[in-house]
């Protein structure tokens, strides 16, 4: 019977310290949070710049609920595209500083959208080999042959390209900020291997919107990367506090994806508070780049004290800020340690990072206080001398 072999599969999981339960969070998600009736300093959610509950943006979302009501009730190209869709894409083009931008429902929707529209077997996909799920299934949808080269290595990616000629199109795609491991791709680099190759580059911006650049618009700015042909994907979902993602890139990507990407095509619009949600985080994030300010001043102050307790922070550049402990049992031990001092930091295990690799993945926001990161700093210290990993 199916159902036996689910159970030996959940109690395997179990026994390995690899099972995974939802935690019920009571409270909205801000630098402390709410979770059996105690609170908890959060390190684990992606509210980079807290807006998850910022009052003009839950006001947008209300008022958008008064005025166009709660759901799109369609598909986009249903009669699901409303004018509040068009003016998201208008100031999400002029935020990236691209020719348009196409809104998908999730990120990883966008992944498995795009990919499989802009290739078949007839093409050749380059990938990070830490590139985010999304990514690796968009691939595994879209039929083409995969190669994935090394983490953030331009002269292997170089080397497979040179290994792989005869393929109608090459596109190369990479995480701009690796999502378990806060680092940054070489993104002028991989470029430039592009431009040798007449390959097509896909970046994935969800953890770098709303973070990298003096604007908060990603990769790109933080690069001072103008070259505009290239495709970009990124989440309202993280710093931006809203739901939903983006493509952008030229007018012509676009209408493409308006007409092939399946996962754009057969699904309802997103709603207009969460469209109105995104489209005052970006607003906001226009009026005041003070907040990017206490980002990177509350991400070095975190980093830099981990660092100097002896933590492996591994080469994380960015609020994402791993530490990285090794075996399943340490790993869940830690974070267990951690959370009976009033810390939520989530253990990350197989298969989302490889067999001893395990961490702590932690994320700062502009919202935490001086206090709440020197009393983290205090919680991991302790916790890391009791388990000797430090
Ligand atoms: N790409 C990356 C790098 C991500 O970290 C995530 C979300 N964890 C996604 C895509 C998917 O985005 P969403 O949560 O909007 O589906």
């Amino acid at each position: 019977m199916y159902s036996k072999e689910l159970r030996d599969e959940l109690s395997y999981l179990a026994n390995s310290d690899l099972y995974r339960k939802l935690k019920i969070v009571e409270s909205d998600q801000s630098a402390k949070i709410s979770i059996d009736g105690k609170d908890y300093i959060s390190l684990c959610s992606n509210n980079y710049l807290g807006f998850a509950n910022h009052p003009a943006i839950k006001d947008a979302s209300i008022e958008a609920i008064k005025e166009f009501g709660n759901s799109a009730a369609a598909s986009r190209l249903i009669s699901g595209n409303m004018a509040l869709h068009e003016q998201l894409e208008k100031i999400t083009a002029e935020f990236k500083g691209t020719e348009d931008a196409l809104v998908f429902n999730c990120g990883y929707m966008a992944n498995i959208g795009v990919i499989p529209a802009l290739t078949d077997e007839r093409d050749a996909i380059f990938s990070d080999e830490l590139n985010h799920a999304s990514i690796v299934d968009g691939c595994k949808l879209s039929r083409a042959k995969v190669f994935i080269y090394n983490h953030c290595n331009s002269e292997h990616l170089k080397s497979l390209l040179s290994q792989a000629p005869g393929y109608r199109r090459r596109i190369i795609i990479t995480d701009s900020v690796f999502s378990m491991d806060g680092d940054i791709a070489p993104i002028p680099d991989i470029i430039k291997v592009a431009g040798e190759f007449d390959a097509i580059v896909i970046v994935d911006d969800a953890h770098a919107t709303g973070v990298l650049g003096s604007m908060g618009s990603g990769s790109f700015e933080y690069f001072g990367i103008t070259d505009k042909n290239h495709i970009q994907m990124g989440t309202y979902s993280k710093a931006l506090g809203s739901f939903g993602a983006y493509i952008s890139g030229s007018k012509e990507v676009k209408d493409y994806l308006i007409n092939k990407a399946r996962s754009f095509i057969y699904t309802t619009a997103l709603p207009p508070s969460i469209i109105a949600a995104s489209i005052a985080a970006i607003n906001l994030l226009n009026e005041d780049r003070g907040i990017l300010e206490r980002l990177n001043e509350n991400t070095r102050l975190f980093r830099e004290g981990l660092r100097g307790l002896g933590f492996n922070t591994l080469n994380s550049a960015t609020p994402i800020i791993p530490i990285l402990i090794g075996t399943v049992e340490d790993t869940v031990s830690f974070s267990e340690r951690l959370f009976e001092g009033g810390i939520f930091a989530v253990p990350i295990r197989p298969p989302t990072v490889p067999e001893g690799k395990c961490r702590i993945r932690t994320t700062i926001t502009a919202v935490h206080s001086k206090s709440e990161i020197e009393l983290c700093l205090k919680a991991f210290e302790k916790v890391g001398k009791g388990l000797k990993i430090i």
